[in-house]
């Protein structure tokens, strides 16, 4: 008999799978002792049978259901519908990875005409019990029903206003029944049926209404985001109720037990005297900082605080907790680990090992390497004087600029056309999520640190300012005001989440730097490491920055962006446009010094560090004018008929355009083949090299030159290349007396290298994988076509898992790295390998080049940190692994 449903006393040992977190950390901290209303939990799997019987409940679920249900009118002493005894429960959801707010969740259930009179008898507080009967009628009719909830807040508006009262606290007993009969009617005119009074169908209706939220449009969306599967499906828990809106000694609150932006040991945390769950979150009253707390309920704070540090130390991390403060009672309703900023979960993982609770390899593991690059994101520059427009609460840290737009769809359609946008909206709603995700950064003018907003844009890790009272949004006519100023949509303003400062324009921005916790994790994750990691840079500054972020060297310098300078285009023009050998030679010895120039930039700046040095890669024509605009051009001179010389000139450019245009030119005249048909290119580049390994032992600094051949595809090609380049290092040798110490490789990134590996292995000393060309070359996709035509729909029918270019495909092009390794190693054991597309800088590709044993991975400067990580966590899981399959033989 399938188990579906579990108390909370009897859920131990079971699983966040099947429990739900919510679920799961519910029975924990019943079992551990603290404060939590009792009640029952519905398994996840009862969720997937719900799907499977096409939306029903069956009846032995109800059965269960019921069961427990009488277990906790037991426990309580209380009776669902007993209106001399009501039961209250709330109806949660809670899927087995937090998804803040995106599924519905119903408090009071079981309020009816007969139960709210005993209601008010037994608590001698009669407005309490009509105040809460009205939040369920408007509850369960957005959530069971489908009633928008506009609905009745307008009708509560209208009271209002007919009774001259300005805020809710204002309604009596007598207003509230007015609203609940208003109410009523709105139900059974928007729902045809009449609101159901009988708490058990209420219960059941409320059950099938959490598991369809499992589907929801924003449930769904903030899975894609966050990659949660959708088979997983939702728990619900069902609740005994606690209050916190019986009076000034009740109310209720959300708190973290450090702070999730910058990780600060300290309690982070707002509450709201006599209200109800969903009114912090929500955003509608700006609440009160938690440390307030203390002097309103001495005692209950520092209940709370040591309920806080328990459970850190239980779950040794950061919490999130849910309370209620019921007549001066404390009640938990819900931990979870919080989420945070990259910067809070840096500095909360060292301080956690510092606090001896978790291990150095544990602290690796806890910070996630795509958060990284929002601390490695640029921000306002310290020395910029600050002319503020308006401030509210620093809800995310980071720095943004964009247009003003006040809708989460316009938001997301200017994002699409590029245009960087800052959502502005009174509050943020669960229904606005794609608006967050599109914009740089939300402000909002009400709500607190851990209102919608701020939870969301923390997890994203964009910049948030909520709570920014002094701005008056006006959505209708699109604008908003601060004192005199109007601020349009459309109108560039700028904010600094860190300190919640808003400022009108684009304001001056500074790189980013490694704070002092940062480092440390990684010099903890660079002795768990096995892999190397290096940076793709091709000038000395870019050098210089991967050096400062740790890179053991350069992995990829790309010589055709020394070829691109404004400055140099006139004489690499020249070699091409060259009709006799003796022209190219001439144009070539130019180059030859600027070329050299720049690689003694380079290997100063590596201090000895290996630098690979791939030779010319790009087909020529990308170094020549378009060929549309110089048809213009060349048809305009013929026209006019007034410079004879110019037009003769740019004819012959254009022949020299014709000649060498393609029909496909990432498979044409490109890589190793120019060399192999313009050998003199790469002998010059070889030159360039070898001399400024001269000019740098001169001035007594190492350098570990390694020369790439790129886009072999036979081992021939390799070989000639190969040659070249010992021939001129060896004329050097002869000319200057130097010895040169240095290796040469190829980038392996057509298939067919991969697959004849051992032969290339013979002439090469390394191989670096060129993921970036062999995944256009293995699924015969062009890049840019690909990810502008058909890729996205790819993704999102889910014919690919992923975008290929950001993660390796290991099912495809892993194979072939696989293999490559596996062929070239058999013929030189020693063969040093490595990656140096995009995917170097991806956690996941990462693990993969560790599975397969290369050397190193290398990546853009920025992202070096984030692959020192990556790569100290792929070892720990690859010993892990190991050790698994240790104990299994
Ligand atoms: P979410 O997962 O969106 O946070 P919850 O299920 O936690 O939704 O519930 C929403 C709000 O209702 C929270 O503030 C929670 O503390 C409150 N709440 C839930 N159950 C109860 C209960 N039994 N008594 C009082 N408040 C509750
Ligand atoms: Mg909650
Ligand atoms: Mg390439």
């Amino acid at each position: 008999m399938d188990k579906f449903v579990y108390m909370f006393d009897e859920a131990i040992n079971k699983t966040k799978e099947l429990l739900g977190g919510k679920g799961a950390n519910l029975a924990e901290m019943t079992r551990i002792g603290l404060p939590v209303p009792y009640g029952f939990t519905i398994t996840t799997e009862t969720c997937n049978k719900y799907y499977d019987a096409g939306k029903s409940i069956s009846p032995e679920m109800e059965r269960q259901v019921l069961d427990a249900l009488n277990t906790l009118e037991e426990k309580t002493g209380k009776k669902l519908g007993d209106p001399s005894k009501p039961l209250l429960v709330s109806v949660r959801s809670g899927a087995v990875h937090s998804m803040p707010g995106m599924m519905d969740t119903i408090l009071n259930l079981g309020m009816n005409d007969d139960t709210v009179e005993g209601l008010a008898k037994l608590t001698d507080n009669p407005r309490f019990a009509y105040d809460s009967y009205r939040r369920f009628i408007q509850m369960f009719s957005d959530v069971v029903l489908k009633i928008d909830g506009f609905y009745f807040e307008q009708f509560l508006e209208e009271i209002r206003e007919e009774k001259g009262y300005t805020s809710d606290p204002e309604m009596t007993a007598e207003d509230w029944k007015e609203v609940i009969k208003g109410y009523k009617e709105i139900v059974t005119k928007h729902s045809k049926r009449a609101f159901p009074e009988d708490p058990k169908e209420q219960l059941f209706l409320s059950i099938s209404a959490v598991f369809d939220s499992w589907n929801n449009q924003r449930a769904l969306v903030y899975r894609r985001i966050q990659n949660i599967p959708d088979h997983l499906g939702t728990a619900v828990n069902i609740q005994s109720m606690v209050f916190g809106n019986m009076g000034n000694d009740s109310g209720t609150g959300v708190a973290f037990t450090r702070n999730p932006s910058t990780g600060e040991a300290e309690l982070y945390g707002e509450y709201l005297i006599n209200a109800q769950g969903e009114d912090v979150v929500a955003g509608i009253r700006t609440p009160q900082p938690i440390a307030t707390l203390q002097d309103e309920m001495p005692e209950v704070y520092q209940q709370f605080v040591d309920t806080c540090q328990l459970l850190e130390n239980h779950y040794q991390d950061m919490q999130d907790i849910e309370f209620t403060v019921e007549r001066g009672k404390l009640f938990i309703l819900q931990t979870r680990t919080g989420k945070r900023t990259a910067q809070a979960a840096i500095r909360i993982a060292v301080e956690l090992v510092k606090e001896q609770l978790i291990s150095k390899k544990e602290a690796i593991l806890r910070v996630d390497p795509d958060q990284l690059n929002q601390l490695l994101h640029r921000r306002i520059d310290d020395l910029y004087e600050r002319k503020q427009l308006a401030k509210g609460l620093p809800a995310s840290p980071g720095a943004a600029t964009g247009q003003v737009v006040f809708d989460a769809d316009e938001a997301e359609k200017l994002a699409k056309d590029e245009i960087k946008v800052i959502l502005v909206r009174p509050e943020t709603t669960p229904d606005d999520i794609h608006g967050i995700v599109a914009a740089q950064a939300t402000i909002t003018s009400r709500g607190g640190m851990t209102s919608h907003a701020a939870v969301v844009a923390r997890g994203m890790g964009k910049a948030c300012i909520c709570g920014c009272e002094a701005l008056k949004i006006d959505l209708k006519s699109k604008q908003f005001k601060v004192g005199d100023t109007i601020v349009n949509q459309g109108d560039v303003i700028s904010i600094d989440g860190s300190t919640g400062e808003i400022f009108l324009g684009e304001i001056p921005m500074i790189e980013p730097q490694l704070s002092d916790e940062f480092q440390l994790l990684l010099t903890w994750a660079d002795e768990e490491r096995k892999l190397g990691v290096r940076a793709n840079a091709d000038n000395p500054e870019d050098a210089k920055k991967a050096l400062d972020f740790g890179a053991g060297g350069i992995g990829l310098c790309r010589t055709e962006h020394m070829f691109m300078d404004a400055k140099r285009i006139p004489t690499v023009q020249e070699m091409i446009l060259a009709e006799t050998y003796q022209e190219r030679e001439d144009a070539l010895a130019k180059l030859l010094p600027m070329q050299q120039e720049d690689f003694e930039g380079i290997f100063e700046a590596m201090q000895g560090n290996p630098v690979t040095i791939r030779l010319l890669d790009p087909p020529l024509h990308e170094f020549l004018p378009d060929k549309e605009e110089l048809l213009v051009e060349v048809t305009k001179l013929q026209i006019t008929n007034s410079n004879a010389k110019e037009l003769q000139e740019k004819e012959q450019l254009l022949r020299k355009v014709r000649q060498l245009d393609e029909m496909n030119p990432m498979l044409g005249h490109r890589g190793c083949r120019l060399g192999m048909t313009f050998p003199e290119i790469y002998v010059m580049q070889a030159k360039a090299i070898f001399y400024a390994i001269t000019k740098l032992v001169e001035k007594g600094i190492a350098v570990k030159p390694e020369i790439m051949i790129p886009l072999v595809g036979h081992v021939n090609e390799l070989k000639e290349m190969r040659q070249l380049v010992i021939n001129a290092a060896l004329n050097i040798e002869e000319e200057t007396g130097q010895k040169f110490d240095y290796l040469i490789g190829t980038m392996i990134e057509v298939p067919r290298a991969a697959l004849t590996a051992d032969q290339i292995a013979e002439e090469a000393d390394f191989f670096s994988f060129g993921t970036n060309d062999l995944t256009q070359t293995t699924f015969g996709y062009s890049r840019d076509d690909a990810e502008g035509k058909f890729l996205q729909a790819y993704i999102e029918n889910k014919v690919l898992p992923e975008n290929p270019f950001a993660s390796l495909d290991q099912d495809g092009v892993g194979k072939l790295v696989e293999t490559g390794v596996k062929l070239g190693r058999g013929i030189k054991p020693g063969l040093k390998t490595g990656i140096c597309g995009e995917h170097g800088g991806e956690k996941k590709s990462i693990q993969f080049c560790q599975d397969v044993g290369l050397d190193y991975v290398s990546c853009s400067p920025y992202r070096v940190p984030l692959a020192r990580l990556a790569a100290a966590q792929a070892n720990i899981k690859h010993e892990q692994k190991q050790r698994e399959l240790q104990i299994q033989i």
